[in-house]
């Protein structure tokens, strides 16, 4: 069993597994990460790998301080050094201008890259140990839940992973929110764990949906993705709650339950 505390000690062997371009899955307060050395395009290969993710998705870059921004991005616009000031450490990731040094096999070509500040503790612990930037997609199968806990990590990913730190459970359980700055404007990419809303109060400006061009850049756009391995019905009405059934409703239901 692969699965350690994060300690620092664990911490700090885990650093060194990532430094000789391995892979190491840990905890972050959105949910668990899959991560390799960002600047290694042999160590972000292998994320691909061990996920079955396909190469046209690009991974989130993971740093520890607002300086590291400047390892891997440039011409960062002030919206988005406000935004970093405001939300980081958080579940906000943004997509900036890349530097060369970032391996396209990471950002799938493109000209950016998404970079976020995770708040956890172990998460900055481990990139800042390891001394470089670190990519990481949530550590499940490609498609399927992201996980929030390191048995959840190992269930999808057994041995395919060096180390798994376990931090207990995530705190948030979903995505980050992805947000990108064009022309001045903040465009929403994905929702997640920041609420447009807050974005929105914070900058005083209404965000823009989606991304202004034909090829869809954002996750959950492929027919299927997040998919649970749990039968999931859509229904108007229901009467009564049955056993070993989770619901999830956006009104009250209209009759008393447990
Ligand atoms: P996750 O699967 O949570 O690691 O999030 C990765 C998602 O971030 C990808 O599916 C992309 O949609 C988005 N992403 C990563 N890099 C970029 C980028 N350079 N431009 C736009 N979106 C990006
Ligand atoms: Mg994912």
């Amino acid at each position: 069993m692969k699965i350690v505390k994060a300690t620092e000690d664990n911490i700090r062997i885990s650093a060194g597994i990532i430094k000789k371009g391995g892979l190491v899955a840990f905890p972050t307060e959105t949910v668990y990460g899959l991560g390799a050395d960002a600047l290694n395009p042999i160590a972000a290969a292998s994320i691909f790998e061990a996920k079955k993710r396909p190469f046209f998705d690009p991974l989130i870059v993971h740093i520890a301080d607002l300086s590291d921004v400047e390892r891997v991005a440039r011409n960062v616009a002030s919206k988005g050094l406000k935004l970093m000031e405001r939300f980081w450490p958080g579940p906000l990731t943004i997509v900036l201008e890349k530097l060369d040094i970032v391996p396209d096999i990471v950002t799938s070509g493109l000209a950016t890259v998404a970079v976020r500040m995770p708040v956890h503790p172990a998460a900055r612990g481990l990139i800042r140990e390891a001394g470089t930037p670190i990519a990481a997609p949530s550590a499940n199968r490609f498609g399927c839940l992201s996980p929030t806990t390191a048995e959840h990590v190992y269930n999808q990913l057994g041995d395919s992973v060096d180390m798994i730190l376990d931090g207990g459970p995530c705190s948030i359980g979903i995505e980050s929110t992805i947000v990108k700055i064009m022309n001045n404007r903040i465009y929403l990419l994905r929702p997640g764990g920041i609420a447009p809303e807050e974005i929105e109060d914070f900058t005083g400006e209404v965000l823009l949906a989606g991304y202004p061009k034909n090829k869809p850049e954002a996750p959950g756009q492929l027919p299927y993705h997040y998919s649970p391995e749990k039968q999931v019905i859509l229904v108007d009405k229901i009467s009564r709650i049955e056993d070993r059934c989770g619901y999830l409703f956006f009104r009250e239901p209209g009759f008393s339950y447990p």
